[in-house]
């Protein structure tokens, strides 16, 4: 029998069925929600893109109890070793549309042709990297340009490279890339910091890196790599790579496209229950509106968030589901 058809074989059973709690994003926040849930005998799945999310690009975590230090995709495996002892089903793909349907049950599609029914949707998708949006990032990306120091920073030994940005990504990738690097220039435009003041002590304390405040960069050369920099100021600088750690934003669209009610900046507004806009439809982690963006937050808005779902399909099973 192909890989194919025992693929196809899966999808057509996982179609077949009514899930009570599809749960769209394997973070910290996904994951957590689904060991509560599969804790409270619901049948849950989780449909993911990667097995740990930004887990896979956070550096060192320091602030995880239980953890004194741990790398985030270290950290992920750990959380997925958990999950294996719960029946809960995980699957790759991405999901390109979540629609309710009359008798109350959503139906969520993705890619691989992906199509599950189900009474509760957790969304837990988290952020995708923001770009600087000037000339030769697009085209050097991967070649030069990276959104990720924990990937790529080791690529760069001997050489050197800027970090952009003033927060806690930011600082913790001009640190982690002077281990490798002879110089990192870390790039910020303004002059005080957003990130946690031990970074800040850490990052001015290290000879490797060299503050260029005030700056933004307003594009990026070279002939088949990253070769120079150019700063607002006009100065040029020599570089092999650039890190681009300037923060992460919601995705606004795919969010708009299922109705999801989202603040100014596009993270979904919850209720302290994680309950969303939408009856049925809960949300957890860094794509929520929830300001502290940690693994611990993630970890209790996913937890919430199951518990919420539970209680919501309990409450339907007296009224009859989709009453
Ligand atoms: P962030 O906190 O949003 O910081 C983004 C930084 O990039 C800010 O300094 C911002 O400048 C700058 N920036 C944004 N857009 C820019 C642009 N177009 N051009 C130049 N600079 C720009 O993002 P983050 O550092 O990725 O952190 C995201 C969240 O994850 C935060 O809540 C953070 O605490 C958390 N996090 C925690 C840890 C940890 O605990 N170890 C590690 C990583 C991330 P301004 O300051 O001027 O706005």
């Amino acid at each position: 029998m192909s890989k194919f058809r025992l693929r196809q074989e899966k999808l057509d059973k996982y179609k077949a069925k009514t899930w009570d709690v599809v749960i769209i994003g394997g973070g910290a926040a996904g994951i957590a929600a689904a060991i509560y849930s599969a804790r409270y005998m619901l049948d849950t799945i989780i449909v993911t893109e990667t097995e740990g999310g930004t887990l896979l690009e956070a550096a060192e975590i320091e602030n995880y109890p239980g953890f004194p230090s741990i790398m985030g995709p270290k950290l992920a495996t750990r959380f997925y070793e958990h999950l294996r002892k719960y029946n809960v089903s995980v699957i790759r793909a991405r999901v390109t549309d979540v629609s309710k349907t009359n008798n109350g049950l959503f139906i969520v599609k993705g890619t691989r042709g992906l199509e599950l029914k189900t009474k509760t949707v957790i969304v837990a998708v988290g952020t995708v990297r923001r770009k600087l949006g000037v000339p030769g990032e697009e085209e050097l990306h991967g070649r030069g340009v990276s959104y990720c120091t924990v990937c790529d920073a080791p690529i760069f030994k001997g050489k050197i490279v800027a970090v952009v940005g003033g927060g806690d990504s930011a600082l913790q990738g001009a640190l982690l890339a002077s281990k490798y690097a002879v110089k990192v220039y870390l790039i910020h435009r303004r002059s005080t910091f957003r990130a946690q003041p031990i970074y800040v002590k850490q990052v001015k304390e290290n000879p490797k890196i060299e503050l260029v405040l005030n700056e933004t960069v307003v594009e990026i050369g070279g002939k088949d790599k990253v070769e120079w920099i150019k700063l607002k100021s006009g100065k040029i600088l020599r570089v092999d790579g650039i890190f681009i750690e300037i923060g992460e934003e919601p995705p606004k669209e795919f969010l708009k496209r299922i109705g999801l009610e989202l603040d100014e900046k596009g993270f979904i507004k919850v209720r302290e229950d994680m309950s969303t806009n939408i009856p049925g439809i809960f949300a957890a982690g860094d794509v929520t509106n929830i300001p502290l963006k940690q693994v611990v937050t993630a970890v209790y808005t996913g937890a919430r968030a199951a518990t919420s779902a539970y209680e919501y399909i309990s409450k339907a099973k007296y009224s009859g589901w989709g009453a």
